[in-house]
């Protein structure tokens, strides 16, 4: 850690002080020997494990044959095969492109591009808890100031936010249709419908806290959006491949977006990102104008065509449930008996609960964090998120034992018990 500080700039936080040697099958081990369980998975990335065999094999074939040559000089057929997974796998099955990047702030970047260069118009609606990077224009798109946008302004124009489906939080009884309505209020009367070119929308919110929205607040939008040409753009980077129990969490709702954004569990732990959408949306960007030196780098295409076969051949999407069952039933029985936790959310394999004052909505950010300090130095290790910084989240690689997500939910548990 000393050596850390002496070297690497301050604004890259850490969540814990631990240095990793090896990892795998949803256990950390630091280069002291200690494990620790592993409910983050890197930030919803190593669904398929830290080193899946199907990945490490392809992988190390594709480095030993090529590094790279880059795909818009000459192409190969890994970053194909992966577009046409992409084609096949997300919501929907009309006729699809893809294009891919390297880390989810560019596929929302490249998927605003898009759709502006469809519509021909600029603005681009996004959402209260909303987080989709941290790239100019992905800061304008993120809702929350402290860390990601505090001191890096100006952000990017013609971005514009909105009221969010927050069951916890909206007046009690308010449905996802009267949700919409006063989302779509505001942009119709603040924006003018004929000026919007995307709506940008993460299925259940990741860092805005597992915000699951109430039933139909996704159709109504993806409905508005088709009556009034605007692109619906899904941010599933971190709700995709196999996550909440469907390969995306817009498969649940029966909604096929315009536009997916995928990334984080994509490639097994590889850094790829990729927009898919409706070839006539996709195809509106001139030759030339969509690209980057390193994007769909065939090692991480190899990456990911392992990481998906390890989905399929695995079956992660019916795993994501099963993970999910277990954990909302121990967190609903830990709720009961702790008052600090106000809600427990999520769905598939990610999970989370919102700690707040006993018996009221108020946040309590103090005791998340003093809840998550137990459960690392017991051993597991969990993270917070959401706006108030009061939500902790669970998320499991999704090749986890039973007995492991036992043990973390043990530690859970336990931490609880100390904290409250
Ligand atoms: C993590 C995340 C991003 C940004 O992805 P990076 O690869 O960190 O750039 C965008 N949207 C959502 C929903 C995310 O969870």
């Amino acid at each position: 850690m000393a050596r850390r500080a002496a070297v690497v700039a301050r604004g890259v936080g850490t969540t814990l002080p631990v240095f990793v040697d090896r990892a795998g099958g949803g256990v950390l081990v630091d280069v002291d020997g200690n494990s620790f369980i592993d409910f983050g998975s890197g930030i919803a990335v190593v669904g398929v494990g830290n080193a899946a065999d199907a990945v490490v094999a392809r992988v190390q074939e594709q480095v030993a044959r090529f590094t790279h040559t880059c795909f818009m000089v000459t192409p190969y057929e890994g970053y194909i095969e992966v577009c046409e997974a992409l084609n096949r796998l997300t919501p929907g099955d009309h006729e699809k492109r893809s294009a891919l990047f390297n880390s989810g702030a560019e596929a929302v970047e490249n998927a605003v591009k898009i759709a502006r260069a469809h519509t021909r118009r600029q603005a681009v609606v996004a959402f209260d808890h909303g987080y989709h990077g941290r790239t100019n224009l992905t800061m304008a798109l993120t809702a929350k100031n402290m860390p990601y946008k505090h001191s890096f302004g100006p952000f990017a124009p013609e971005v514009y936010r909105v009221p969010m489906s927050y069951p916890f939080r909206d007046p009690a009884g308010m449905t996802g249709e009267a949700a919409a309505a006063r989302a779509i209020d505001l942009i119709e009367k603040q924006v003018g419908a004929d000026e919007v070119a995307a709506v940008v929308i993460e299925p259940i919110q990741g860092e805005g806290g597992f915000v699951v929205p109430a039933p139909g607040f996704l159709p109504a939008l993806a409905r508005w959006c088709t009556d009034n040409g605007a692109v619906f753009v899904a941010d599933e980077i971190q709700t995709g491949f196999c996550r909440t129990g469907d390969w995306f969490a817009f498969d649940h709702e029966g909604v096929v977006p315009d536009l997916v954004t995928t990334a984080k569990g994509i490639a097994g732990g590889l850094p790829l990102a990729g927009v898919t959408g409706r070839a006539e949306i996709m195809d509106a960007a001139h030759v030339g104008g969509l690209g980057g030196t390193y994007g769909g780098n065939p090692v991480a295409c190899a990456a990911a065509l392992g990481s998906i076969e390890t989905m399929e051949s695995m079956e992660l999407v019916e795993r994501a449930r099963s993970i999910g069952d277990v954990m909302t039933t121990r967190l609903q029985e830990m709720a009961a008996t702790h008052d600090a936790v106000g809600e427990v959310r999520g769905r598939g394999a990610m999970i989370a609960i919102e700690l707040t004052r006993p018996g009221t909505t108020e946040p309590d950010a103090a005791t998340a964090a003093a809840v998550a300090k137990a459960c690392h130095a017991d051993g597991l290790v969990v993270l917070t998120c959401g706006t108030y910084g009061n939500v902790l989240r669970f998320l499991p690689p999704l090749v986890m034992p039973d007995h492991l997500l036992d043990e973390g939910l043990g530690i859970i548990e336990k931490a609880l018990a100390s904290a409250t």
